[in-house]
């Protein structure tokens, strides 16, 4: 992903520079307050945006459906106890070692690093109980280093399922010169980190999950590890989102049930990047999600008040009710021109390490990355009413 033109320092730190302002061709895009091109809003669409928010705060009830028809409300969040079991299935040492570690490693589109990580990724989710429904979704597209084979990696508990709640992230790291020691960009929180809790979570929920499948139930967990995110010059939009754009094609171009297609079944995609360092800010991008926004606020603060967040009690929340910095261009922006409702779960302003050669496993926040999981798994159970 990129910040826009006369972004952050982050963004001049990583060879995009200053910028020379907006640019004239606006991108199509949908969304409510996304601005085209650029990822910072222009400012008179911020007081908008923040308006917008508070009137979706208003409207918020306990767990709105959804505009996708997301069923009935769950009976509400679990019973302490039960979350207390729920967050027990949750492994830090796993979550390190066995799925965190293997994806350190260059993982550029095409490369064997990528293999790697595609098999690391297909391996982990193979071995659950939950018997994962994986396939391959390979193409070759033109790029400003030739064509390029791509791999995006579509799991799903129960493919027949008519909604699907999608948790993505891009797994190819952007391709920078190596270090004087020779050393190769890992990306270890763009985006191995990402990839690495989506493991995690299909791990500690894989008996409910299974359970949810044995049943018959209506709505699914779909996890997309989405290859080709990076640009491999200077962004553009037809240099980036490789595997984003190909996938959210196909998808909307693949029937699903009776009248839908793949595209119609996600009730909310959920995307995960730059996640790991300490003290992630993430906002609420999208007014229609807004309220799925406002779960994971008050789940954090839940599980805060439970002390089960190993944070300082001065510590900041990671999910902030302030106004985005602005909108953030990323792998979700083809779902979203299709219409599917979106939450991105992404720190803004970036982590200090984005785009440099320090985006290492030194660099990560370990409890930082106990307490994401913990969020997420209480919100998945959440949602798929476990
Ligand atoms: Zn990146």
């Amino acid at each position: 992903m990129r910040k826009g033109p006369g972004g952050s320092r982050r963004a001049r730190a990583a060879g995009s520079g200053p910028g020379p302002g907006p640019v004239a061709v606006p991108v199509p895009l949908p969304g409510p307050g996304l601005c085209p091109r650029s990822r910072r809003c222009p400012r008179p669409l911020l007081p908008l945006l923040a308006l917008a928010a508070a009137a979706a705060a208003l409207l918020y009830v306990a767990w709105p459906g959804g505009e996708r028809g997301t069923g009935p409300p769950p009976p509400g969040p679990p019973p302490e106890q039960a979350l207390r079991a729920l967050l027990g299935q949750l492994d830090p040492t796993r979550l390190r070692d066995t799925f965190l570690r293997p994806l350190l490693r260059e993982r550029v589109p095409g490369g064997p690093g990528s293999r790697a990580a595609r098999q690391h990724i297909m391996g982990c989710l193979g071995a659950l109980g939950a018997a994962w429904h994986l396939e391959l979704d390979a193409f070759e597209a033109v790029t400003p280093r030739g064509p390029v084979t791509f791999t995006n990696v579509v799991a799903t508990v129960a493919p027949a399922a008519p909604r699907r709640l999608v948790l993505a992230c891009h797994y190819d790291t952007k391709i920078l010169p190596p270090g004087p020691g020779k050393q190769l960009f890992l990306g270890a929180t763009d985006s191995a980190v990402p990839c690495a809790i989506l493991l995690e979570l299909a791990a500690a929920l894989d008996r409910p999950l299974r359970r949810a499948k044995d049943r018959g139930a209506e709505l699914t967990l779909q996890l997309l590890f989405l290859d080709g995110e990076e640009a491999f010059g200077d962004w553009s939009v037809t240099d980036s989102l490789y595997g984003a754009r190909h996938l959210a094609a196909r998808m909307a171009a693949t029937p699903h049930g009776p009248h839908g297609t793949q595209i119609t079944t996600m009730s909310l995609l959920v995307l995960l990047d730059l996640l790991g360092a300490r003290h992630p800010a993430i906002h609420s991008h999208f007014p229609r999600t807004h309220h799925w926004f406002l779960r994971l606020v008050a789940i954090e603060q839940r599980l805060r008040q439970l002390g089960l967040l190993h944070v300082l009690p001065q510590d900041q929340p990671f999910f902030r009710l302030s106004p985005a910095p602005g909108p953030v261009e990323d792998d979700h922006v083809p779902f979203l021109q299709r219409g599917v409702p979106v939450l991105h779960l992404i720190p803004t302003p970036f982590p200090r390490v984005w785009h440099t050669l320090e985006d290492t496993e030194d660099n990560l926040h370990p409890p930082t990355m106990e307490a994401l999981c913990k969020i997420l798994v209480a919100f998945v159970a959440e949602f798929l009413q476990f």
